[in-house]
């Protein structure tokens, strides 16, 4: 995939762009942000077109608040934030295609910016309404996306409007694009995928797709007791997901058939009650207590996980390896990271908890690529094509 970045479009002085960021940022409830990254990460895009004059509208989400208007999910603190960081006023408007806002627009000088209140507040954003899109698009000359994080998912703002304006990507974006698009056209092996976390049901599928791409599949986390179990170990307690026991089967076939080493745990903290205080030991899976939860893995599948990903010549991780928000079952997560940091190849980390971890341990600085999309990359990875991605303007 070759997107076009907005730094290839030439015309940008007095130009309006609708811009789409991803200001989903936690807010705690005095209505203060408590990690401001992905603010942070917007401003390259955004002092890029001020630099450049343009006429920056940016429209972003922030939370779940289903297509109705609830206060708590306003962009208000996100548009306080960003007036601090860039040290200028900013409009921010709360009614869309409003007469108000229509004369704001008209009055808005090179380099100004416009904030919309958030889009889910309007119902027709999830449904992609045509009819929506279109008004978006007529707010601007042309469109930016630089919301990597929500790129596969087809929304009016972020799907929709780029039927109807020249869209680009934004510098986030087109650097999303580029590191994804080596992993999968220019894979360097032995290419390893680890994966972890608890929403066996999105990642799954995934790992079908996965094995006609990679040489061998950690799976940690949740996930690996749902594996455990289809391979016939006890597994206690631990969080299964029943109904893909069977899946799971298939998969560990398939992977035999192709060739494609899956990793399980074979040692696993194991804890009496899901509690960040609670007590634990190590067990194997032939000694896994029945009444036990797996809370993280164990030191010998660290090492053998470790040992692995040292081998890679190509990584992606997506997902925690334990209940990493619990400090005494973080260690298989923070080795993971470490294990990835330590080796200089491409390792690649695919956005949520993981990202976050590796954020926490302060190992950012030595991976190839901390991206911003957990879903998004998946979705990358596995081939699929992106709903904010198929009407992005090509490369010429
Ligand atoms: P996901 O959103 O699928 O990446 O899942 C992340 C969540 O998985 C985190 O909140 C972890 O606490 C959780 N998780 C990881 N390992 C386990 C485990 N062994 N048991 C229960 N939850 C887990």
């Amino acid at each position: 995939m070759n997107k076009a970045s907005i730094t290839d479009y030439k015309y940008l002085e007095g130009t309006k762009v609708l811009l789409r960021e991803d200001f989903n940022v936690p807010i705690n409830k005095n209505g203060v942000i408590s990690d401001d990254k992905k603010i942070i990460e917007a401003l390259p895009t955004i002092k890029f077109l001020m630099e450049k004059g343009a006429k920056i509208i940016i429209v972003s989400h922030l939370g779940r608040p289903e297509g109705k208007v609830k206060p708590e999910f306003s962009l208000a603190p996100v548009v306080e934030k960003l007036k601090e960081l860039l040290n200028k006023p900013i409009l921010f408007e709360t009614e869309l295609f409003s007469e108000h806002m229509q004369k704001m627009l008209r009055t808005m000088k090179n380099g100004d910016i416009m904030v919309l209140e958030n889009i889910r507040f309007y119902p027709e954003e999830e449904k992609n309404d045509e009819e929506f899109s279109k008004k978006l698009a007529n707010l601007a000359d042309i469109y930016c996306d630089d919301a990597f994080g929500t790129a596969h998912r087809a929304h009016a703002s972020i799907a929709g409007v780029t039927k109807f304006i020249p869209s680009y990507c934004g510098l986030l974006m087109a650097k999303e694009v580029e590191v994804f698009t080596k992993l999968i056209n220019e894979p360097q092996r032995p290419f390893v995928a680890v994966l972890g976390g608890a929403k066996v049901s999105d990642k799954i599928k995934l790992i079908s797709s996965l094995i006609d791409k990679v040489d061998c599949i950690i799976i940690g986390g949740a996930m690996a007791y749902t594996f455990l179990s289809a391979e016939g170990y006890n597994v206690g307690k631990s969080k299964v997901d029943e109904s893909k026991i069977e899946y799971a089967k298939l998969l560990l076939e398939k992977a035999e058939n192709k060739k494609v080493k899956i990793y399980l745990p074979i040692d696993h903290l194991v804890a009496k009650e899901f509690s960040f205080l609670a007590d634990y030991d190590t067990y194997t899976n032939a000694k896994f207590p029945q009444d036990g939860i797996g809370m993280d893995i164990g030191p010998k599948t660290i090492k053998l996980f470790s040992k692995v990903i040292s081998q890679a010549k190509m990584a992606y991780w997506n997902g925690p390896m334990g209940v990493f928000e619990y400090k005494r079952f973080s260690k298989g997560t923070q080795a993971i990271a470490k294990a990835m940091a330590e080796n200089k190849n491409i390792m690649v980390v695919g956005g949520g908890d993981s990202a976050a971890a590796v954020r926490n341990f302060d190992l950012e600085k030595d991976f190839y690529f901390v991206s911003t999309g957990g879903g998004a990359s998946l979705a990358m990875l596995e081939g699929s094509e992106l709903a904010g991605l198929v009407n992005l303007k090509d490369k010429e």
